[in-house]
């Protein structure tokens, strides 16, 4: 069921104190730390509401989706979406439409393709490198022996701004077990790409991303409660 507007303004203050109370602990400017409320699956309304009360980054999943909550809540001001699904090379014209942060970018020739896109479309995109820190075969992400050759290939395209790391860990019952993976992902960052941004921890482990160092955090169900079958 859809939440209230009250309830997820109620469940974004909450949030942000998770982020701020974990901040403190780790020692860290809790500015340093952008909150993607996702909203896949969710409908525009849902975005509507969190917007309502004053949030503006959103998460998608979706190529398609994304293009179409963008269309549909135009008149929303500062809307900035990360897209945070798998992103096919063929997709990448649609994305270069939306205001959107694509945080996935997990090949060369992906990052080729979005370059050439967002060159002609005029602009330039931000993007992150996604990592498979866990090394699942069925996930998305580059190796970690790949990553400085994504890397190299997103600094070369004119058309895009590398602004730092994601990854998704393997899942596991406690947020603890998130921990090695979180350090793996900063020890690559302050490897190949120092002083840039890391984006990771969802719900369940933002706490534990924040004091391993996140810059960005997503957090889907802890805002909009559990989502719809899609
Ligand atoms: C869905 C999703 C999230 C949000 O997950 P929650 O557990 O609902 O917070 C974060 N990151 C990615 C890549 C996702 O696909």
């Amino acid at each position: 069921m859809a939440l209230s507007q009250e309830a997820i303004a109620a469940n974004i203050a909450a949030v942000r104190g998770q982020i701020a109370e974990a901040a403190a602990r780790a020692g860290r400017d809790v500015a340093d730390i952008t909150l993607v409320a996702v909203s896949k699956v969710h409908g525009p309304d849902a975005i509507r509401a969190a917007h309502g009360a004053g949030h503006r980054v959103f998460g998608e999943n979706y190529v398609q989706e994304l293009v179409d909550k963008a269309d549909a809540l135009g008149d929303l001001d500062g809307l900035v979406f990360h897209f945070i699904g798998h992103l096919q090379r063929n997709k990448a014209k649609h994305v270069v439409r939306v205001p959107a942060v694509v945080e996935t970018v997990d090949s060369s020739r992906l990052a080729a393709a979005l370059g050439g896109r967002a060159t002609a479309a005029g602009h330039t995109l931000d993007v992150y490198v996604q990592v498979n820190v866990g090394g699942e075969a069925q996930k998305s992400g580059c190796s970690i022996a790949r990553a400085g050759e994504v890397i190299e290939a997103v600094r070369g395209q004119e058309g895009l701004t590398l602004r730092g790391l994601m990854t998704v860990p393997p899942a596991a019952p406690d947020p603890a077990a998130m921990r090695p993976h979180f350090a793996r992902l900063r020890a690559l960052r302050d490897e190949l790409a120092p002083g840039l941004g890391l984006s990771m921890g969802m719900s369940r482990d933002l706490e534990v991303a924040v004091e391993e160092g996140a810059t960005v955090v997503r957090v889907g169900t802890a805002i909009f409660g559990s989502r719809p079958p899609r």
